[in-house]
């Protein structure tokens, strides 16, 4: 239950030094891109802030999103943020089950009603109210009802935020995103399968701070992460200006690190920040293990034209054609409903490009 200590006593009840709290309060400025005189300020408002109630819900889902956020190692900014939240309900990490499970969500929804923080993972089955149910309550019924005493909802991965894979192609279920579903609450999408756990946990560390949502995106995905292509970010692009690809897995292009996009990559069209918190402790991300990226942050990105399938920009014209590079992933992004506050250049227009619709039509 959301506590009346404030955070700053609850951390040194908890043995956490100032100097622990302000290493911690730099490292959530710096993934979440604010600049470093921001930090006294977190500082200040995560010192008075109270640990809100959280609630999790999930629906049609493979528990990935909940596997990456618990896979961090420790101790964490994951793991901070955590005793920074009170977690009154989630299916895979709470203690209670049964009747006990049920009861400390309506506690939780009782006593916090109108301040709780609600995070969804997994899609809502639209066609079907029997067909996915939790404690005999289908998974609309039980996010409708969750969804009214909220203060905000935060959809967690692409099947949350666009559908994901139950909403892939013959969609038996009629899976549709949370926002489909709730439109009177102030939602924010946390896209990818799964989202990078530090992307999950700078959402959270944002509202605490802030006491709002952060900025967002056309798709309602926040800038801070969502705010620039893969493609953007990725130690491969000097190869693909260069017009350097690598044309199967295994030849003398991928030996050298070329740019992966004539074997499928979507880094120009998908908004995430793989390239630059990455994955596994920052350790590694999938481009920098030879396998382009997928799109999984994107809508659709499962129907969208086939994992291996190269977008057919024209790439020989691309290394040529100075500044068209920078604004490819801008323009497929735009053309994809990512708008993300910038311009696509008049070489873009230019050329052919190819969008999401597009590849969908023609696989
Ligand atoms: S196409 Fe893919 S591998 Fe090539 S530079 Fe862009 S993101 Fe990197
Ligand atoms: S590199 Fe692309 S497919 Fe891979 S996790 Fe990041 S956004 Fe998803």
């Amino acid at each position: 239950m959301a506590e009346a200590r404030t955070l700053g006593e609850s951390l040194r009840h908890q043995g956490v030094s100032r100097r622990g709290f302000l290493k911690f309060c730099a490292a959530t400025a710096s993934v979440m891109a604010l600049p470093p005189s921001m930090v006294p300020v977190m500082a200040a408002a995560l010192e008075k802030a109270r640990r809100p109630s959280l609630i999790w819900l999930s629906f049609q889902e493979c528990t990935g999103c909940t596997e990456s956020l618990t896979r961090s190692h420790a101790p964490t900014l994951e793991d901070l943020i955590f005793d920074f939240i009170s977690l009154d309900y989630h299916h895979t990490l709470q203690a209670a089950s049964g009747d006990a499970a049920e009861a400390a969500r309506e506690k939780a929804m009782h006593e916090n009603f109108g301040s709780y923080l609600l995070v969804v993972d997994g899609s809502l089955p639209n066609e079907n109210n029997g067909y996915s149910t939790i404690a005999g309550i289908s998974n609309l019924e039980m996010l409708k009802q969750t969804a009214e005493g909220a203060a905000a909802v935060i959809a967690v991965g692409t099947c949350a935020a666009f559908g994901g894979l139950p909403h892939a192609a013959p969609n038996p279920t009629n899976a549709v995103p949370v926002s489909e579903i709730i439109t009177d609450k102030p939602l924010i999408n946390v896209s990818g399968c799964p989202p990078i756990p530090a992307v999950i946990s700078g959402v959270l560390a944002h509202y605490l701070i802030f006491g709002q949502l952060p900025e967002l995106d056309a798709l309602n995905r926040p800038l801070a992460f969502y705010g620039q292509s893969i493609h953007d970010r990725c130690y491969r692009r000097s190869f693909y200006d260069k017009g350097l690809f690598a044309e199967t897995f295994d030849d003398e292009g991928a030996k050298k690190g070329w740019c992966l996009y004539r074997l499928g990559c979507k880094g120009p069209m998908t908004y995430n920040a793989c390239a630059t918190i990455k994955w596994n402790q920052g350790l590694s991300w999938p481009i920098e293990s030879g396998h382009g990226c997928l799109g999984c942050s994107e809508p659709n990105f499962w129907d969208a034209g086939g994992f291996y399938r190269a977008l057919s920009i024209p790439t020989a014209d691309i290394a040529k054609t100075a500044g068209y590079a920078a604004a490819t992933g801008v323009a497929l992004g735009a053309a994809a409903g990512v708008m993300n506050r910038r311009k696509t250049s008049a070489a873009a227009e230019k050329h052919e490009i190819v969008t999401v619709d597009d590849l969908e039509k023609s696989s």
